[in-house]
């Protein structure tokens, strides 16, 4: 048997089945010249540590990190954080370095990217950011240093958005947006940019948010969940007067080559990849 020396990546998560990641990583590493092995990992929900531990053990060099794992991801690298995932407190990339694990948050930067290629930069915008797990972490910091106005977030669970609020608050002073925070139920005024980071799309067939939004004339929607079709979340925000709906294919493309950059010192171009999993995902 021919024993494979390709460098070993991979993207952790429960679920995982759905992650484009592999496909993304290896277009990556044939534009740019680079032979890589990236394999998805399912982990019990009460086994992301040991499942990392054995990942790097048995040689890998880097992992993305997938819901519902990234703030577990933050506290196994602590100490070894970059600016991006202190301030984030949840780890979508991590890697090993001089022995020890080290962790960055690259969705904050994929999501921005994506906004402005879709022509909505969030400089000056009020944004309404639906969810308070690890992926809107990563958003906020990133969205406050575009030079937004006002970032308002809403959860299911209210008090995990006001804590989410505090936190960020503290660490996001020298910019001046306005973070508000609160439930689901009681969304307040216009929003030009409206932002699904919650996993209630993940299942395509589930029902649309229980939500009312005030969508100021132009607004984007954008749900950070993708798929084939338009997931419910795009499909209400049109019913509700979004004048454009996107998914987050383009995030995870951005926040995949960013994290491609630290791993192999190198950025790939995103353009290409991503038109060639959009039609990968049109079958
Ligand atoms: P997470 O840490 O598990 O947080 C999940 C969030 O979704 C929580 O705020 C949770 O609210 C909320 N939620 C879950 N089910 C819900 C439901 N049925 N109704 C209302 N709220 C619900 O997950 P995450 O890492 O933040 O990821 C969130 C989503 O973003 C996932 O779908 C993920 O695939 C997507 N994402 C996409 C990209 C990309 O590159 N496109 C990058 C990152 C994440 P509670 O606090 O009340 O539980």
């Amino acid at each position: 048997m021919i024993e494979d020396t390709r460098p070993l990546f991979g993207v952790v998560g429960n679920p995982v089945a759905h992650s484009q990641s592999p496909f993304i990583h290896q277009a990556f590493g044939e534009q740019t010249g680079r032979l890589l092995q990236y394999d998805r990992i399912l982990a019990p929900l009460d086994g992301f540590q040991t499942c990392v531990d054995a990942f790097f053990s048995d040689g890998g060099c880097g992992l993305n990190v997938t819901v519902p794992f990234k703030e577990q991801a933050w506290r196994m690298a602590a100490g070894k954080l970059s600016p991006r995932a202190t301030m984030a407190g949840a780890v979508n990339t991590l890697w090993l370095q001089d022995g020890a694990l080290h962790g960055c948050n690259t969705d904050g930067a994929g999501l921005v990217a994506d906004l402005e290629r879709l022509g909505h930069a969030p400089s000056g915008k009020r944004v309404l950011l639906l969810g308070a797990g690890g992926a809107s972490r990563g958003a906020i910091p990133a969205l406050a240093q575009t030079g937004c106005s006002a970032i308002h977030i809403a959860n299911r669970t209210a008090q995990r958005a006001v804590r989410l609020r505090d936190e960020m608050a503290a660490q996001l002073c020298a910019y001046p947006v306005m973070l508000t925070a609160g439930g689901l139920d009681d969304i307040p005024h216009a929003w030009d940019i409206v932002i699904n980071a919650t996993s209630s799309s993940l299942d395509a067939s589930a029902a649309p948010l229980s939500i009312v939004i005030d969508y100021a004339p132009g607004a984007l929607a954008y749900d950070m969940v993708y798929a084939p079709q338009d997931t419910p979340f795009m499909v209400q925000a049109r019913n509700h007067g979004a004048s454009r709906a996107a998914d987050g294919l383009g995030m995870l493309v951005g926040q995949a080559a960013a994290s491609f950059a630290i791993w192999h010192g190198v950025t790939p171009a995103i353009d290409p990849v991503l038109a060639a999993l959009r039609a990968r995902l049109h079958g």
